[in-house]
């Protein structure tokens, strides 16, 4: 027994020290894969190989304006009193009976037993009828609704980065799994459930389907946008996990050294090998070798609305981000989108918010690794002079990164010699 173990921890060991002396190729995916174990050595199985989700799903993406409604009563109160109805609370009860009779029964999603409405205009014009609203009244409902989901968008897609946010001169790409969105990517997703579940209750194998389809399209889209230089290539797999207590959100508990990310990892049978206190390091690393990928980034998804954001460089060499199924709004909820997906990645990658209220115009990036952290700012920030549309901006009605965010994330050419800043010896030029 303690035989094994010791011979175990010894090819560990060997294979880390000839990997990182480069003197030998990574395990190759098929070998890794046959024998159903990683490359160190410990009996972890591969994680289940994604699919690229069918065309039909694929063409069911267009749902923007996606508001979910699961209290009639909680939704039309908050409406009441932010647009000023005037609408007593008995009518408010009465109302919501004949919005769910007339309505929203068209709405009803019987699995999640919540309305879901997929067309703002039509919806609100319906809700106009209801209420005896003038044509001026249903578009200022419209209007203001479309206005609070752009605002509740933001609120879901927080960053964590570094709780210091000290600005470092220099970033080693080494020192992180996702440095920039080069080479083939692969994203690992671990469907995680928690032993005290949110009311939601545990991922169904419908609700996972879904969200990995939309992770598809989401990362699939960043490689879509990638220049030729890049050689992008996307892969990806899922484990599913069980980890102890409760999703409290974006705190210490997830991705500190004791919180659940590292639980997660270790429960599906890594373990610390090089003694720095984290386990998805080693995860990462595993993934990288046996998948022979470039960039490895974990994506843990929880199965309630607690938000999505992305862990800071400070956390551990794995880049790592917790992305939830639904998201919170003031007046309901609504459902992450393959922008969440996108826009969590491009973090990992080095990409910062565009967005008001989060980062800023003209600030270097804690998320970009060197030489990339040091030669850009953010120029495409709301704030920022022609800023123009992005998914760092607002996910959920663009795909497209904008030129300042390529540049964080490795596709920018600083001294427009035809070599990409990672790819680029001297990527500030000969003379510099
Ligand atoms: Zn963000």
């Amino acid at each position: 027994m303690n035989g094994t173990i010791g011979m175990r921890a010894l090819s560990a060991l060997l294979a880390v020290l000839l990997v990182s002396a480069g003197v030998v190729p990574a395990v190759s995916a098929s070998e890794g894969k046959s024998e159903n174990t990683n490359i160190i050595g410990i009996d972890v199985p591969v994680p289940e190989q994604l699919v690229p989700p069918d065309a039909e799903s694929l063409h069911l993406m267009e749902h923007d304006d996606g508001v979910i409604i699961d209290n009639t009563v909680v939704y039309l109160s908050y409406w009441n009193e932010k647009l000023n109805w005037g609408i007593s609370e008995e009518e408010i009860k009465e109302y919501s009976q004949i919005l769910e009779k007339q309505v929203l029964i068209r709405y009803y999603d019987v699995d999640h037993r919540y309305y879901y409405i997929s067309d703002l205009d039509k919806f609100g014009k319906d809700l106009g009828l209801v209420l005896g609203f003038d044509a001026d009244e249903t578009d200022r409902f419209i209007r203001s609704h479309r206005e609070q989901l752009v605002k509740d968008h933001q609120n879901y897609h927080g960053g964590t980065f570094a709780p210091d946010n000290r600005i470092q001169d220099y970033i080693p790409p080494g020192t992180q799994s996702a440095p920039y969105a080069h080479g083939k990517m692969y994203y690992l997703y671990l469907i995680t459930n928690f032993q005290t579940q949110s009311s939601d209750g545990a991922w169904t194998v419908a609700d996972r389907d879904d969200a990995l389809s939309d992770a598809y399209s989401g990362t699939n889209a960043i490689r879509q946008q990638a220049p030729s230089g890049a050689n992008a290539v996307n892969d990806g797999g899922y484990y599913t996990v069980t980890v102890s207590g409760a999703n409290t959100g974006d705190n210490i508990h997830a991705w500190g050294v004791n919180g659940w990310m590292e639980e997660a990892a270790r429960n599906l049978g890594y373990s610390d090998s090089n003694g720095d206190g984290r386990t998805t390091d080693d995860m990462a690393r595993s993934a990288k070798s046996w998948s022979g990928a470039d960039t490895v980034i974990l994506l843990y998804l929880t199965h309630d609305d607690m938000g999505g954001y992305a862990v800071g460089p400070d956390q551990g060499y794995a880049d790592k981000t917790a992305i939830s199924y639904w998201g919170r709004s003031s007046s309901g909820r609504f459902a992450s989108q393959p922008g969440s997906y996108e826009h969590e990645s491009l973090h990992l990658y080095g990409a910062l918010d565009e967005y008001a209220g989060a980062s800023s115009c003209g600030q270097s990036s804690i998320l970009a690794v060197s030489p990339m952290h040091d030669m850009y700012t953010n120029t495409n920030h709301v704030s920022c002079p022609s800023s123009t549309n992005s998914v760092m901006r607002d996910p959920y009605k663009t795909s497209t990164i904008s030129t300042s965010s390529r540049r964080f994330i490795g596709w920018g050419d600083y001294d427009n010699d035809g070599i990409l800043d990672p790819l680029d010896g001297t990527p500030w030029g000969p003379s510099a």
